[in-house]
């Protein structure tokens, strides 16, 4: 059974949706005004990662993640670029695509923008203002945090020390219009200029909380069951949601609530952060480091554990996963001379493997676990692909097993190096008969020919084999 640690109750509770084998998940996605960086990758990856593990298990899951296409980043990024707020916008939102596809995120059921959605948001306002959750003043909606019973339940906070925090940010035309230091903004009105859409308080536009309450109620309904984000959207989007959401509809927003951990650069630990000048975006990031070896390298951690980002690490990543190719190659040649049929007793190894993977992976998507009963069942398929006689059947199952199980990482393991590929084939052949005849010059001629190809000859107990770098 499934247990998911729910920051809301601060437990691992045991995953039972509200509608039976089907998940509504809603995660909080990125302003469009830069390309996303990699505290924005880890946040996609790892909820990608829950969610291919919940459809594995049997699960249809409804994914939304919205963007955020208007707000003052967006607003001042397009003055600088000297485009408007929309193409900014599409801009970013092709290249959020291109990186995401690059890294292997599946796209979700529904990628909404805050703009598609103005009208459900001033609706969503209004209905705030008429329970008495909010109020207008000169153009700006805000909503009553303090009214709100459960307000700071989330993030584990008490109404005094919120109150703190809140005063620190604010401008002071803010603290002069606002009831009370915690109250948030619904509504802002346009500066001369600004993008803004006609609403009952004037021309404006919604505050960031607002978009996610409007979106997950219209997409996925009432009470979903998983809300996902960053450690750092706890507080205040994540509370402010609840608070407007749970005010609007009378009904509890979400039954899990899902927080991942921060990454990490280099020895300090510094936590991702612009000031910090470890802001590093994605699209820089593939022009040097295999997208699928950084894919599997985030995947890898437990989405709750922080991420140290560094070159070693993602050299340990990437011999992992050059491991699990060369396993899956290593099956892949020994059907040439496999007999027919199966082993019954080698099904059963792999259903207990996939039984002890799913094990780990229920607690709290420890994927750290799940990785390593993985890499156990590469080790017994490299010894099985050992052996002298090997059963097709048997081979086509561990390649399907490993196949299957290494995607939910959101890696796929293809076969290289086809050994119908005459060509090749042809040389390796030309370099054993110089080997034979011990004319090593020509044998590492040869070799070292492919090499530059990119062919990569390795001499096993089964004869000659070659892999693409
Ligand atoms: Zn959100």
């Amino acid at each position: 059974m499934l247990k998911i640690y729910n920051t809301l109750t601060r437990k691992k509770e045991e995953f039972q949706p509200i509608h039976p084998g089907v998940v509504n998940m809603y995660v909080c996605g990125p302003t469009v005004y830069n390309y996303i960086h990699i505290g924005n990758a880890r946040s996609a990856i790892a909820f990608d990662t829950v969610r291919r593990y919940l459809e594995f298990i049997g699960y249809q899951v409804n994914y939304v993640s919205n963007f955020t296409d208007v707000d003052d980043k967006m607003i001042k990024a397009a003055h600088e670029q000297g485009i408007t707020v929309p193409e900014l916008a599409d801009k970013y939102i092709q290249a959020f695509n291109e990186d995401t596809a690059a890294i292997n995120i599946e796209p979700a059921t529904k990628h909404p923008r805050a703009t598609e959605n103005i009208p459900e948001i001033i609706q969503f306002v209004s209905t705030l203002i008429d329970k008495g959750y909010a109020y207008a003043v000169d153009g700006d909606v805000y909503y009553r945090a303090r009214k709100f019973k459960d307000y700071g339940e989330l993030s584990g906070q008490s109404l005094d020390d919120l109150e703190v925090g809140a005063s620190e940010h604010v401008s002071a035309d803010e603290v002069n219009k606002k009831e009370d230091p915690l109250d948030f903004a619904l509504w802002k009105p346009a500066k001369p200029g600004e993008i803004s859409w006609d609403s009952p308080w004037g021309k404006g536009r919604p505050g960031w909380h607002i978009e996610c309450s409007v979106m997950s109620t219209k997409y996925l309904g009432k009470t979903i069951d998983i809300h996902a984000g960053g450690q750092d959207l706890e507080f205040p989007h994540h509370e402010n949601e609840i608070a407007q959401s749970e005010a609007a509809t009378g009904q509890k927003f979400v039954k899990y609530w899902m927080h991942n951990g921060f990454v990490t650069i280099g020895k300090d630990d510094e936590k991702m952060s612009k000031s910090l000048h470890n802001f590093i975006t994605v699209h820089d990031i593939i022009k040097e480091v295999d997208p699928q070896v950084l894919r599997f390298f985030m995947a890898t951690t437990q989405y709750r554990r922080p991420i140290q980002y560094s070159e070693d690490n993602l050299t340990d990543a990437q011999n992992n996963l050059q491991h699990l190719q060369t396993a899956f190659n290593n099956l892949e040649y020994r059907k040439q001379d496999a007999v027919a049929g199966g082993d019954a007793a080698v099904e059963k190894q792999l259903a207990d493997f996939k039984q002890r993977f799913i094990t780990a992976m229920d607690d709290d998507i420890n994927v750290q676990n799940g990785i390593a009963v993985v890499y156990e069942l590469t080790k017994s398929a490299n010894v099985y692909a050992e052996q002298t006689t090997v059963a097709l059947d048997t081979l086509n199952q561990y390649q399907a097993l490993l196949k299957q199980l290494v995607s939910i990482f959101g890696v796929e393991l293809t076969v290289t190096g086809q050994i119908d590929d005459e060509a090749i084939q042809k040389l390796i052949q030309q370099r054993d008969e110089a080997r034979k005849n011990k004319d090593f010059a020509l044998s590492d001629k040869i070799r070292d020919d492919l090499k530059t190809k990119g062919i990569i000859i390795e001499d096993t107990p089964q004869g000659t084999r070659y892999r693409k770098e």
